[in-house]
């Protein structure tokens, strides 16, 4: 023992032997991923290799079979093989899901809300602020992502794009302490792409912590802290953008990379 030992930072995310099978399908064979606070990281890989089980295993909407899922040093999903089966209360999942904010392909507002209570919705009854000061913050949070004009819009009004960036301010009305998206783009015209990428960006520069499943490869060039290539339900390789993306070690990686560049 030394009298200066490293100081450890407790993982945002903390996945270790992490498996998942749906029937005789094998999702999730074995994950190890850690994301320091602060940091961002893209998941690539092809469809169907298990990113939007991954990514749902992190805040819990799916339970592991096997291994251990932290998010900031607290377990939120735990299985250990043998007949000794641990799992949490499913209050404390859900106290902690509060606290992560999830950003789906397909937006997922309600439509019979406007844009200003898609956003105000959730800090009320899920977490019980007081209603005028939600509305308050989902105001300056529709300002955050451009929508200052568009409060009292209902989402059919909306272009996509605009109900993406409505989307993420209603995840960042939790005050997340991590935030997750699943293809936030795909279901986008090109033209409005790069609008909810604006917005991604700046949150990853002010250091939100997250993890975006995507295959916009300039964004993760640009944001990324950890680029990881998933294949099969392993992780086939994992490092910094411009190792993973302009010199990967792993023939699996480069063939995917030929393929959405
Ligand atoms: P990706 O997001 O990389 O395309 P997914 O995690 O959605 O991959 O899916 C991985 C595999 O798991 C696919 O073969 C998919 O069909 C299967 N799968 C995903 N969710 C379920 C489910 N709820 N029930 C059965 N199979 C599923
Ligand atoms: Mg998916």
């Amino acid at each position: 023992m030394t009298a200066t030992q490293p100081q450890t930072v407790t993982p945002m995310v903390d996945l270790r032997g992490v498996r998942k099978s749906f029937g005789a399908l094998e999702v999730l064979r074995g994950i190890d991923l850690t994301v320091a606070p602060g940091e961002v990281t893209v998941l690539l890989g092809p469809s169907g290799s298990g990113k939007s089980t991954l990514l749902r295993t992190i805040n819990h909407l799916e339970k592991v079979d096997r291994g251990f899922v932290g998010v900031d040093g607290e377990l939120i999903g735990y299985r250990r093989s043998g007949d000794r089966l641990h799992e949490l209360a499913e209050r404390h999942i859900l106290r902690q899901r509060t606290h992560i904010g999830f950003v789906f392909q397909n937006f997922n507002l309600f439509p019979h809300l406007t844009a200003l209570d898609n956003v105000a919705e959730a800090p009320i009854s899920a977490q019980g602020r007081p209603r005028a000061e939600a509305l308050s913050e989902a105001r300056e949070l529709l300002g955050r992502v451009g929508l200052a004009d568009f409060a009292e819009q209902y989402p059919r009004r909306l272009s996509g794009g605009q109900q993406q960036r409505v989307a993420i301010a209603r995840a960042l009305a939790l005050r997340p302490k991590l935030l997750l998206f699943d293809e936030p783009t795909s279901a986008l015209d090109p033209e409005l792409v790069g609008e909810v990428l604006d917005v991604m960006r700046d949150l990853a520069r002010s250091g939100t912590t997250m993890v975006v499943v995507t295959h916009e490869i300039g964004f993760a060039r640009e944001a990324a802290d950890t680029v990881v290539f998933l294949d099969e339900g392993r992780i086939v390789e994992q490092g910094p953008p411009d190792q993973v993306l302009d010199a990967p070690r792993e023939g699996r990686t480069a063939a995917f990379l030929g393929k959405v560049l």
